[in-house]
């Protein structure tokens, strides 16, 4: 297993001991009360552990047994840590609930197989016993792809796939890997890079995730632009189902109808356990460059992304900050240095070059050969300034990307102190893009408003697009706001529905990487129509047919 799980957190993000960026900074948190209209920060710590009793694992003994039979005792686990750490996924309500010590969900039994054969064994031994199967990677979904309940079954099991993370072959000349899917991406970034390649996929959970959880909720990373998603870069998987093992055509590109592999993107644990993949990699880039500009307004900062996709020019990432989080930033990061002759100076010098209120940061990277990465940079920067944007110079992107893993430990502290904090996403068309980007905003706003725990509580949102496509872009909405500690599960969700049902009323996708797990379900029927729905009920039945894969995920019954 490539990370030690004892030393992550079981109700929060990443490392137990990482001291999180803004730890003893006062000043900062000072601000951030204020912003939120909070009088003060409040003292609302989670529960520890030791404090809580967990509902008794219902698996029988015999099941145990047959189980331990299989896999060995040490891979058939319900210790406390075990169970807790596997009842459910990283979103806002996973953790508000967890941290309160409410374990209405929660596996009876956590297995660790480490052969594609032990999978599909297990799968057996569920189907014939009625037991329920949660198929985890890293556990980091946001949208309850994990969450270990599943209404009538007496019994759930969750496979926790980070023993299954050998690399088979690693094929340089031929630019592709075969490789087990519980392993956590660094730990193959870091074998690919010994070989001078790279896979690319490095989302905001990269540290945590793994290349099952990448391919089965179709996930992005932050340089989509340049190294594709795992619709891309999937050449071939197998995935076993309670019906045997199903595996992709031997080459990618045939012409022999769908394509199996295609089933398996987006198949979140409820088609099947996808056990092993071949993956295409590329060359470890000769030159990356990050660089920063200042556009004058959201409007022209969408365009020159969409003029970028358009007109061709390689970028590895584009990613605009809309007013309010590039204020929101330069506030965070000024925050406790009001005054300094720096900061004054630097206003001055961008009011004088337009740069106001409205202004929106936008972070590049170019990557490639130095020929390819000087053009395209070039090519951008001329773009950037026909479009009036002022250029930052290299170091606010380069540290940027240097802290492009830190921003999730600021959620535990947060929430410690009374603070909530949630994001959620979609993607559009460029014609639809700026309204949906408006209707999200005010819908959030607004649900914010209406369920907040007194009168003088703001709630702040704060948006970027961070992928994009020559035929539109995605949006990615952060909200923060003081919680309302009589209701905060119920406040969150009428927040996120009123949000989603703005999404859908305006031709958003339900989502564009996170996936749909249990909480996007409800409107899903939207997205893919009621034939949609029958075809994809229909694969399940093939493939599952006493629903025992991830129930309650995805697919509904
Ligand atoms: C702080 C934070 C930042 C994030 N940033 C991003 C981001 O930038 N881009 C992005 O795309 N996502 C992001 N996510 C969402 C999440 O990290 C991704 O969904 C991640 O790829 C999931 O991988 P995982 O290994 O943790 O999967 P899990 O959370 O364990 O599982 C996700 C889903 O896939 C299923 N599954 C897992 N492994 C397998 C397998 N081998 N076979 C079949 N089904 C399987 C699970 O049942 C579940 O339905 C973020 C999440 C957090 C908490």
């Amino acid at each position: 297993v490539g990370i030690d799980r004892e030393k992550i957190k079981w109700n929060g993000w990443g490392w137990a001991a990482h001291r999180h960026p803004i730890a003893g900074r006062e000043d900062v948190w000072n601000w951030l009360a204020q912003q939120l209209g909070m009088p003060s920060l409040l003292a609302t710590p989670a529960r520890p552990l030791d404090s809580i009793t967990l509902p008794v694992s219902r698996l029988s003994p015999g099941l145990f047994a047959e189980f331990g039979q299989l896999l060995g005792p040490e891979r058939v686990r319900d210790g406390t840590h075990e169970r807790a750490f596997h009842a459910r996924g990283k979103s806002y309500q996973d953790l508000l609930r967890l941290r309160a010590g409410d374990f209405s969900a929660i596996p009876d039994v956590v297995l660790y197989p480490r052969e594609s054969n032990e999978v599909t064994a297990i799968l057996s031994i569920a189907e014939r016993n009625g037991i329920a199967i949660v198929p985890f990677g890293g556990g980091t979904s946001v949208v309850g792809g994990v969450t270990a309940h599943a209404e009538n079954f007496a019994n759930l099991a969750t496979i926790d796939l980070s023993g299954l993370d050998r690399i088979f072959e690693i094929d340089v000349p031929g630019h592709s890997v075969h490789v087990e899917a519980g392993i956590y991406g660094q730990v193959l970034e870091k074998a690919l890079a010994a070989k001078g390649l790279t896979l690319g996929h490095f989302p905001q959970s990269f540290e945590f995730s793994t290349l099952g959880g990448w391919i089965a909720h179709r996930g992005a990373g932050q340089q989509s632009s340049r190294y594709g998603r795992p619709k891309d870069w999937l050449l071939r998987a197998r995935m076993a189902t309670p019906r045997g093992m199903l595996e992709s055509e031997p080459f990618s590109s045939s012409a022999t109808g769908p394509r199996l592999t295609d089933l398996m993107l987006g198949s979140e644990g409820a088609l099947g356990i996808i056990t092993d993949a071949t993956i295409a990699v590329r060359s470890l880039p000769k030159q990356s460059m990050w660089r920063a500009w200042f556009f004058r307004d959201f409007p022209s900062g969408l365009t020159a992304i969409r003029r970028a996709q358009q007109d061709e020019i390689a970028v590895s990432m584009l990613r605009l900050s809309d007013p309010q989080e590039t204020q929101f930033y330069r506030a965070l990061s000024e925050a406790g240095k009001s005054g300094h002759v720096g900061s004054r100076v630097a206003k001055t010098y961008l009011t004088a070059r337009g740069i106001d209120e409205q202004a929106c940061v936008l972070i590049a990277c170019f990557e490639g050969s130095n020929r390819r990465v000087a053009t395209d940079a070039a090519a951008f920067q001329t773009l950037a300034r026909s479009l009036g944007a002022l250029s930052l110079g290299s170091r606010p992107a380069e540290r940027w990307r240097a802290e492009r893993f830190q921003a999730p430990y600021l959620r535990d502290p947060m929430l410690d102190r009374g603070v909530g904090v949630e994001t959620l996403e979609t993607a559009a068309a460029w014609p639809q893009l700026e309204n949906l980007y408006r209707s999200v905003r005010t819908a959030l706003e607004t649900a914010m408003r209406e369920t907040a725990p007194y009168p003088a509580a703001r709630g702040i949102v704060l948006c970027h697009v961070s992928h994009a496509y020559p035929e539109g872009a995605s949006l990615y909405f952060t909200c923060i706001f003081p919680r309302n500690l009589d209701a905060e599960v119920a406040q969150w969700q009428a927040i996120k529905r009123s949000a989603t049902d703005a999404i859908a009323a305006n031709r958003g996708a339900l989502s564009h990487h996170h996936g749909i797990g249990e909480d996007h379900l409800p409107w899903l029927a939207q997205e893919k129509g009621a034939l949609g729905l029958d075809v994809l009920q229909a694969i399940k039945r093939t493939l599952d047919p006493k629903g025992i894969l991830n129930p309650g995920k995805l697919i509904p019954r």
